[in-house]
């Protein structure tokens, strides 16, 4: 295993500017689930570094070449697109849905991979103001996605970084609009009737500390996604909502802040009414 490291952006940040890292499980979880955020906060002249554990080799396969090296090229443009400044990948291998892979991320030790987050990102050599993971349910169980929660965890004790934020989606809220890709990946199919808001997916609407809202971003958002055109191609479900489906189901981006208030409530949580 071994890190590797990309700027995506010339970007101009001050050098000694704090970052906002963002740590997610596989390529195209920064775009679904935090693009949004990322590129409001690039777009405030936020310092951005983006971390991926793993490069998905579990994801569809390539249909041709490696599936991970193609999956960190589209990574690059999608965080080309988002404004992020510093993109790594720990090199970790994907443990695949049910966590099949027994030599991958999730079944690594937390300790030893937190020291290998926090390895990674000494070389930034700037303070690190908060850092998103994901909840501790891994938003829909993925094996990766938990792990990504531990560790972060740990690395932030090991960082001493006060400022978590943890990106889950709102189950109650995404129960009355179109289908989330979570919701696919997570239970196969949309449960009927009122089943969504009773599921294991996200958190309900009462447990979200921060909900950033991302319409002005959207258009960049969905571009972002759709770098990851190996994972959701042309013709996948997100693509098939109007404009204005998909702003209901992809507008918001959700949080659990664990310390004190940080630059994630200070975007925009204006919650507007729906078109
Ligand atoms: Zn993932």
């Amino acid at each position: 295993m071994s890190a590797s490291h990309f700027k995506p952006t010339a970007t101009e940040s001050d050098p000694n500017a704090p970052t906002v890292v963002f740590f997610h499980a596989h390529p195209d979880d920064e775009a679904i689930f935090t693009g949004g955020t990322i590129r409001q906060l690039a777009n405030l002249g936020r310092h951005i570094t983006l971390v991926c554990a793993t490069s998905g080799e579990g994801g569809r396969p390539a249909a041709e070449g490696e599936t991970g090296h193609l999956r960190q090229t589209e990574t690059k443009k999608a965080a080309e697109l988002l404004g992020v400044d510093e993109l790594l990948f720990l090199g970790y291998e994907d443990s695949g849905l049910v966590g099949e892979v027994e030599t991958g991320f999730a079944h690594k030790p937390v300790d030893g991979a937190a020291k290998a987050l926090a390895d990674a990102l000494e070389p930034l050599e700037r303070p690190i103001e908060a850092l998103v993971t994901y909840d501790s349910d891994g938003i829909y169980g993925h094996p990766d996605h938990v792990q990504v929660h531990r560790v972060g965890k740990a690395a932030a004790e090991h960082l001493a970084i006060d400022c978590i934020y943890e990106a889950t989606v709102d189950r109650e809220y995404l129960h009355f609009v179109e289908t989330h890709v979570v919701v696919e990946a997570g239970l196969g199919e949309r449960p009927e009737n009122y089943g969504l808001a009773s599921t294991h997916i996200g958190r309900s609407t009462l447990e979200i500390s921060t909900t950033v809202e991302v319409s002005a971003e959207l258009d960049v958002k969905r571009s972002a996604m759709a770098a990851h055109a190996s994972q959701l191609p042309a013709d996948a479900s997100v693509f098939q909502l109007d404009r204005k489906a998909f702003a209901a189901v992809y507008g918001q981006e959700w949080y659990l802040r664990s310390g004190p208030v940080g630059v994630l409530d200070t975007l925009d949580q204006s919650r507007p009414n729906l078109p």
